[in-house]
C-alpha cells in the first residue's frame, strides 16, 4: 500500500459512471477492509478534479454513452490513472467503465478512442443485453461463480494481451462465451448489482492485490451467500 498502511479508494468520476448501485462497490470494498482491521480513505473524484495517481484501488462504474465517451476523453486528457495503473494499481471497471478501458469503444454510433490499459475492444450488438449474467471464474483466480445483472448495447473482443474473466453459463458478458477480462491487477466485469455485493470473493481479490497478501481473515457472509443463492437462481444456476 502506499502509505503508512492506509488503503487509499478512488471512486472515477461518480457524476458520468454510476449505474445499477456501482457505488456499492466503494462501499463493499471499505467496509471488508475495514472488517480486517485496515484502514480505509475513500475519494470520489468527480470529471472536473485532477485523477491522483497515488490510490491503491480505482473503481470505475457503468453509464449511458454520452457520460462514457466525457469520461473517456477525461481520463485520457488527464493521465493520471494511466500513471496509477503504471505504478501497480489494482483496478474493477465495470459494464461502459470496463469498455472504456479497453482500445476502443462505440458510443452513439461513434468509435471512440479508449485508454488502452486493456487489450480488448467492443463495437455495437445487434441486440441489448439485459438480465442476470452469471459465469464460471477462471480458475486460475480461484473465485466462486460470478453473478450479476448486465445492460448494455456493445459487445466486447479480447486480444492476446488479456485472459478472460469467466465462461458465461447464463446471459451475454462479452461475446455469449466470455464475460469481463483481466490482466495484471485490472478486472473488468458487465456485471452490475452492485458487482462487488454479489460477488465478495472479488472484493476480496482486490483487497489482496492492494495490500500483497496471499489472504484474509474470514468474516461473517451470511447475507452475502443468501443474496448469491437467490442471484444464482434467478440465472437458472
Ligand atoms: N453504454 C455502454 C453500452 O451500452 C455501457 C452501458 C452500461 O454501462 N450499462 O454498451
Amino acid at each position: 500500500m502506499s502509505s503508512e498502511s492506509t488503503l487509499r479508494i478512488v471512486w472515477i468520476y461518480p457524476d458520468l459512471l454510476s449505474t445499477y448501485g456501482d457505488r456499492g462497490n466503494m462501499l463493499i470494498l471499505a467496509r471488508r477492509a475495514a472488517m480486517r482491521g485496515i484502514p480505509v480513505e475513500a475519494y470520489e473524484i468527480r470529471s472536473d478534479q485532477p485523477m491522483p495517481s497515488s490510490a491503491d484501488i480505482y473503481l470505475i462504474g457503468g453509464g449511458e454513452d454520452g457520460p462514457q465517451a466525457l469520461a473517456a476523453q477525461r481520463l485520457i486528457a488527464d493521465g493520471g490513472l494511466h500513471r496509477a495503473v503504471n505504478q501497480g494499481a489494482a483496478v474493477l471497471a465495470i459494464c461502459a467503465g470496463y469498455q472504456l478501458f479497453g482500445h476502443s469503444f462505440f458510443a452513439k454510433g461513434t468509435k471512440c478512442p479508449g485508454l488502452g490499459l486493456l487489450d480488448l475492444h467492443s463495437d455495437r450488438g445487434e441486440t441489448r443485453a439485459v438480465g442476470e449474467l452469471r459465469g464460471d471464474i477462471d480458475p486460475r483466480l480461484g473465485l466462486p461463480p460470478l453473478t450479476g445483472f448486465e445492460n448494455h448495447g456493445g459487445r466486447t473482443h479480447l486480444g492476446p494481451g488479456v485472459s478472460p474473466l469467466a465462461r458465461v453459463t447464463a446471459g451475454i458478458g462479452n461475446d455469449s462465451q466470455t464475460e469481463g477480462a483481466w490482466h495484471g491487477k485490472i478486472l473488468g466485469s458487465y456485471s452490475h448489482g452492485p458487482a462487488l455485493a454479489r460477488n465478495p470473493a472479488i472484493a476480496d481479490l482486490l483487497l489482496r492485490w492492494a495490500i500483497g497478501a496471499d489472504s484474509l481473515s474470514p468474516v461473517d457472509d451470511t447475507w452475502a451467500d443468501r443474496l448469491r443463492g437467490e442471484r444464482l437462481a434467478a440465472a437458472g444456476a
